[in-house]
């Protein structure tokens, strides 16, 4: 074939080759991860163009996510001059939200349409229900948003949804009038973009024979997470529709994907999108790949290891012509606070050994971790950038909760004031507040000092909630830290807000994770746990003028703690203290755009993406596999194709890591390590800490069990049923209590320990062995100390 000589084409295998040169026709790609599918897409589009196949315009490429369609535009610029950002390269949102400004009128939306978010969208919902009297209770309206994202992924509007009961038919009343509300207010959510655009397309044929003619390639990557509407989108675009539509005018469409990186099925992905598009499409073409370029064989086949235990794929293989290269390592750290500590240290000895911060990359299941994990990182002074997500004190949520803390404090903050006077809703309108604010500005108060002077109704209600804030402030006087911020979380209305939101549970746990960040900065920063305020900090005059050094301790004292509020911790309360911490922290940009970070997502946002070093964290059972999917086959086996996609993106070194306790929705949970370890194969790990004693044999399967808190239900019962064939006995029994490892140096955790300068205080942490032995202790009144063990005097007491 012409063309087939160009440099382009140097780095590509036969099967790779042949896929790039396809000629304009229908086709499948089918490969496992790392064998160069993104790559041949990207070819694909940049040897089209360079043979003059087809012009910029004509190219419609889907990508999953806003970063991948960045990364496949720099590529092609890097491979041809071509001017990209004309080109139609992007997520099905970023594209439909492309077409509908192109189409405004005809999309019968205002040239400036605004896009809800789903909090958005739940808030409108709830003004909606309020408005016209529905009764919430039996209709809540997180339900109701469901409701309508659902028959919107289905394609109905109202009038097409068959509703046969009462209760369907008072919901599609629901869904009629949000629409009329969007209509109105003349906004959009994500289920719109996608169905209004999949609309025009079908009702004007005019634009949709436009469109078919004009994309002579359509070229989709991660197809496997396509859903129903997305593709009867494409069909419609490619003029392939089952519905007579078809013209055979549309493109040719190219379909990449891997049926064992599927992880959106909880949001309607459709696996079998795969199969109905070989059929509807009359595919001739399936093209496997069966090389991977990316990683070493230790990595790899462990990824094939796992996934070998799933038993509904579509069979493909793969291999790399790459060695062995390094073992995986597997760490098992006592706390989920260790376990970052433990991290970090091997990222720094990484760094040292010359390897690219934003090559590094730290992957966990579930949003919440990445708190402890950012907070170590931080106090490591370690750039790093958190994806898919804001850093933890940024995020909504937190700002919000941190509002409320902060008006405790201060009454006087405006800008707190106006984040939460009306969040959640309360009922006081944008009027009111502009009124309050002229009234402030008129006399130079406050906004809430000149509540008072508001009359009518919205001073009413203005007023109503400063007395919330008054009552709260009274209520949470003399309590702790962590108590403090539990009261506010529940009588500010913040917790009943988010778990009324449809996808509030991730912000439900940012909010017990604000309580455990409390928690561990009260520890650290050694305030007195039982003495909130300021009076135990001060009441021992000699210990602010006496720094270890001057007391001849200099030796002694491995004052690791960061001393960021020696001046200032002393004589601000703790909730002063944590607040500044919390603005210091979020107010930082050390991992500004451009900067070489450490990199943090969760593994769902982590698809397609690769880096030289992966940790994979948390890999215990209850997180990964998470416990909404381990009673049920098809949700055991989601979460095994997710830690598929976690292990292949590394190249050359992977991390799996677990911890024996863990902070998590505001509590201390005791985690067995992740049944996925039992299906690596052994060869490719090396342990790090010495693997877990197994389980005797008769050790009583189903008695171990039961305080485990997890895999106490049947589903994990049937998971582990490789114990027939004596595998199980890798698992250790369930721990209800905290390990007390006796260390060498005679000293454990928790335990009460008198020194001669600072007191009596607790051991929180011990490390290293003999001369290295060192340990971290609360002192009620001086604060935490690192103490080397081998020169600091300790007695324990008993
Ligand atoms: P995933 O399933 O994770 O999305 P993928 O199949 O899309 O993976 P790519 O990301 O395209 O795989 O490729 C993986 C890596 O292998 C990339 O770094 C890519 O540049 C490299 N690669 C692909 N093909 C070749 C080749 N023929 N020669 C050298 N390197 C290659
Ligand atoms: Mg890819």
């Amino acid at each position: 074939a012409p063309g087939n000589t160009s440099p382009l084409l140097h780095n590509l295998n036969p099967e790779q080759l042949a896929a790039v040169t396809l000629p304009a026709e229908h086709a499948l790609i089918l490969a496992g991860a790392g064998s160069g599918k993104t790559r041949v897409l990207t070819t694909r589009i940049a040897w089209l163009l360079q043979n003059g196949y087809v012009s910029p315009g004509g190219i419609l490429a889907v990508t999953f996510t806003n970063k991948a369609a960045k990364e496949m535009k720099t590529r092609l610029s890097a491979m041809l001059p071509v001017n990209v950002n004309g080109m139609w390269i992007g997520t099905f949102h970023g594209l439909c939200n492309r077409f509908l400004r192109a189409h405004y009128k005809n999309a019968g939306l205002p040239q400036a349409f605004q896009i809800l978010d789903t909090q958005d969208q739940l808030s409108a919902i709830k003004r909606l229900c309020k408005q016209y009297d529905i009764d919430t209770e039996r209709f809540p309206p997180k339900q109701l948003g469901w409701f309508i994202g659902n028959c919107k992924e289905e394609g109905l509007r109202p009038k097409d949804v068959v509703a046969s009961d009462p209760d369907t038919r008072k919901k599609v009343e629901v869904y009629q009038l949000y629409e009329e509300q969007c209509q109105r207010e003349g906004v959009v959510d994500f289920g719109e973009l996608m169905l209004r655009s999949y609309e025009l397309l079908r009702d004007n044929t005019a634009i949709r024979e436009h469109y078919q003619r004009r994309f002579r390639h359509i070229l989709i990557d991660e197809f496997q997470d396509t859903n129903k509407l997305q593709y009867a989108w494409i069909k419609m675009i490619a003029g392939q529709g089952s519905d007579g539509l078809l013209n055979g005018g549309g493109g040719a469409v190219l379909a990449v994907g891997d049926d064992d990186q599927s992880i959106y099925a909880f949001r309607g992905a459709r696996v079998g999108n795969m199969t109905d598009f070989v059929r509807e499409f009359a595919v001739q073409r399936q093209i496997k790949l069966e090389e991977n370029y990316r990683s070493y064989s230790n990595i790899l086949d462990s990824a094939n290891a796992l996934i070998s235990h799933n038993s509904r794929r579509l069979g493909k293989n793969l291999r790399t012509v790459q060695g062995a290269g390094e073992p995986v390592r597997v760490y098992e750290a006592p706390s989920d606070f260790l376990e970052a500590q433990w991290m970090v240290d091997e990222m720094k000895q990484l760094i040292r050994d010359d390897v690219e911060r934003k090559e590094i990359a730290v992957l966990y299941r579930s949003n919440a971790q990445s708190r402890v994990i950012e907070t170590t990182l931080f106090n490591a002074a370690i750039p790093y950038r958190v994806y898919g997500g804001l850093r933890f004190f940024e995020r909504a949520e937190i700002k919000h909760a941190l509002a409320y803390l902060r008006l405790l404090e201060n009454p006087n903050d405006d800008t707190s004031f106006l984040r939460v006077v009306n969040f959640p809703a309360r009922g006081i309108g944008t009027r009111s507040i502009e009124q309050l604010q002229d009234l402030a500005k008129a006399t130079g108060c406050s906004l809430h000092d000149a509540v008072s002077t508001l009359s009518g109704r919205p001073g009413a209600v203005i007023a109503g909630f400063v007395a919330k804030l008054d009552v709260l402030r009274e209520q949470t006087a003399g309590l702790n830290l962590k108590d403090i911020i539990k009261l506010m979380l529940e009588n500010s209305g913040l917790l009943e807000h988010y778990r009324n939101e449809r996808e509030g549970e991730d912000r439900v746990e940012n909010l017990d994770e604000l309580v455990n960040a409390a928690e561990s900065f009260v520890m650290q920063e050694g305030f007195g746990r039982e003495a909130p305020g300021m009076t135990a900090l001060v009441s021992s005059p000699e210990a602010l003028t006496q720094s270890p050094a001057s007391q001849g301790l200099s030796g002694a004292a491995l004052d690791a703690v960061p001393d960021e509020f020696g001046d200032t911790g002393e004589t601000l309360s703790p909730l002063q203290a944590f607040l500044t911490h919390a603005a210091l922290e979020a107010g930082d940009n050390m991992a500004a755009a451009g900067q070489d970070a450490i990199q943090l997502m969760t593994v769902h946002s982590s698809k397609g993406l690769e880096f030289d070093c992966v940790f994979i964290t948390g890999m215990e059972e209850g997180l990964f596999p998470h416990e909404n999917s381990m009673s049920d086959h098809d949700g055991l086996e989601e979460e095994r194709r997710l830690a598929y996609v976690a292990i292949t993106r590394a190249r050359k070194r992977l991390y799996l890591s677990h911890s024996q306790t863990r902070m998590l929705h505001g509590q201390t949970r005791f985690n067995l390590k992740s049944r996925f370890f039992d299906e690596l194969p052994e060869e490719c790990l090396k342990y790090l800490t010495p693997k877990q004693q197994p389980m005797l044999a008769g050790g009583g399967f189903g008695s171990s069990w039961g305080g485990g808190g997890y895999a106490t239900n049947s589903g994990a019962g049937r998971a582990y049923s490789t114990g027939a064939t004596g595998q199980f006995g890798t698992y250790s029994a369930p721990q209800k209590e905290v390990p007390r490892k006796e260390e060498p140096t005679g000293l454990r955790k928790g335990q009460k320990v008198f020194h001669t300068k600072f007191g009596e205080g607790t051991v929180l942490t011990l490390e290293g062995a003999g001369d290295d032995a060192r340990a971290q202790i609360n002192f009620p009144r001086h604060g935490t100390k690192w103490l080397a063990l081998s020169v600091a005097k300790l007695t324990p007491v008993p």
